[in-house]
């Protein structure tokens, strides 16, 4: 239908960019993406009026609109822009050059294909730069040279489709990566917008593939501040977090879900300095909540760690322990290859991190110890009774009040 209200309009309709590339894969899309050659945002308005149950959002300085079904879907609609035409009176009626300029400014061929939907037309591919022959041979290329100095973030990007589609870049597109890395493209790009395509990235369930392609192309440095000092030593906790957090999923399944992002930010960039960490974690500009997390988290895996790596009495390590995030505590469980340390805070993990006490504040006034500061203090040492096993259950916990 889309398709033919924009024929309608006199205007032609592709679907473009990860939605054909998607659809060729047989891949489950997440958002739909129309190109129009003409204007987005009158188009989403006649929709809506055929359609009074779509939901419309337009934003006609950007010439774009979004539509959303009751179902939840989304579809976006934008208008091929046209600033690459030679004169805006002169808008040349040649064949799809609107959405010719729109697919040259893509980052990779597999990312600018686009469909018709215009009903003569319906399900035609225009793919310019042979996407469908790099997505049957599982390549990302990018269209030009200056690709990546242009935008920098598609660095990110191409190895985020590398590792989600398990693709690998061609040759030169891969030089082309080196070649700006070399020239220091990074610089011009805010920590935030860096951080904003990282997370991406940390998201994926391929850290390690992950780890071992920023070596490869020498991205440690932008993204640290500073390379890695002991590469084989980073590797090898890598690993071991990887497994750790395999480890707690298949564990705790009805846990709270822990974000691989977190673990990540306190992997690859835990073992910096104090002033470096600070700096890096604020130019990323995480949510004030997420930086002062990780910077506690690092600052108690760094006191818990050298301390945890002879047996601790129980309250001890609790102490030391129950401060950090789970997160925290996975990737302490992966920084050193030390089974001590790791039979401990594996112990904690299981055992001690969601410590409930058999008692409440109520029980215990119930017991007749009355209202006041004496329940909290009571509560403080009933938890290191409960620690250190004195205590195990409401009946135990009740005589040791009574004594
Ligand atoms: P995903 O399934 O992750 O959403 P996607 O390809 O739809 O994949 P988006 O980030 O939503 O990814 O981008 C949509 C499209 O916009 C891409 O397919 C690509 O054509 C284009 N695009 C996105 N970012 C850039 C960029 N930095 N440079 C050039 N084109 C880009």
């Amino acid at each position: 239908e889309l398709g033919e209200v924009a024929a309608s309009l006199d205007m032609r309709a592709y679907l473009v960019g990860g939605s054909v590339r998607d659809l060729l894969l047989n891949a489950q899309t997440q958002d739909v993406d129309i190109v129009v050659e003409g204007e987005a945002p009158v188009l989403a308005r006649q929709l809506q009026a055929r359609n009074p149950e779509l939901q419309v959002s337009v934003h006609p300085s950007f010439g774009t609109a979004t539509l959303s079904f009751p179902g939840g879907e989304r579809l976006d609609l934008a208008s091929s822009r046209v600033e690459h035409y030679p004169s805006p009176a002169a808008l040349p009626r040649v064949e799809s050059s609107g959405i010719q300029a729109d697919l040259w400014r893509r980052d990779f061929t597999i990312n600018a294909m686009a469909m018709h939907i215009h009903p003569e037309r319906f399900g035609e591919l225009l793919d310019p730069y042979h996407g469908a022959t790099d997505l049957k041979e599982r390549r990302i290329r990018v269209l030009h040279s200056l690709s990546f100095i242009e935008d920098p973030t598609r660095i990110l990007r191409a190895l985020r489709f590398e590792l989600r589609l398990g693709f690998l870049m061609d040759a030169m597109s891969e030089r082309l990566v080196r070649n700006a890395v070399h020239l220091d493209v990074f610089s011009q790009l805010s920590g935030a917008r860096l951080w904003r395509e990282l997370s991406y990235l940390l998201d994926l369930p391929h850290a390690l593939a992950l780890s071992d392609r920023l070596s490869e192309l020498h991205l440690w440095p932008v993204l640290r501040g500073e390379p890695l000092a002991d590469p084989a030593r980073f590797r090898a906790r890598v690993a071991r977090a990887v497994d750790s957090l395999r480890w707690y999923r298949l564990l705790f399944r009805a846990a709270p879900e822990v974000a691989g992002w977190r673990l990540w930010i306190r992997v690859f960039w835990g073992d910096l300095d104090d002033a470096r960490l600070r700096q890096r974690l604020r130019e990323f500009q995480l949510p004030a909540r997420e930086l002062s997390a990780a910077l506690s988290d690092v600052e108690k895996l760094r006191q818990a760690r050298s301390r945890l790596l002879k047996p601790l009495d129980p309250w001890t390590r609790y102490q030391l322990l129950s401060p950090l995030s789970m997160e925290g505590l996975l990737a302490l469980l992966s920084w050193d290859e030390c089974e001590i340390l790791q039979a401990q805070v594996s112990e904690f993990i299981q055992h001690q991190y969601d410590l409930r006490l058999p008692l409440s504040g109520k029980d215990l006034q119930a017991l007749g110890i009355p209202r006041g500061p004496r329940i909290g203090e009571l509560l403080a040492q009933l938890r290191r009774a409960v620690v250190e096993g004195h205590v195990t259950d409401r009946e135990t916990a009740k005589q040791w009040i009574r004594q």
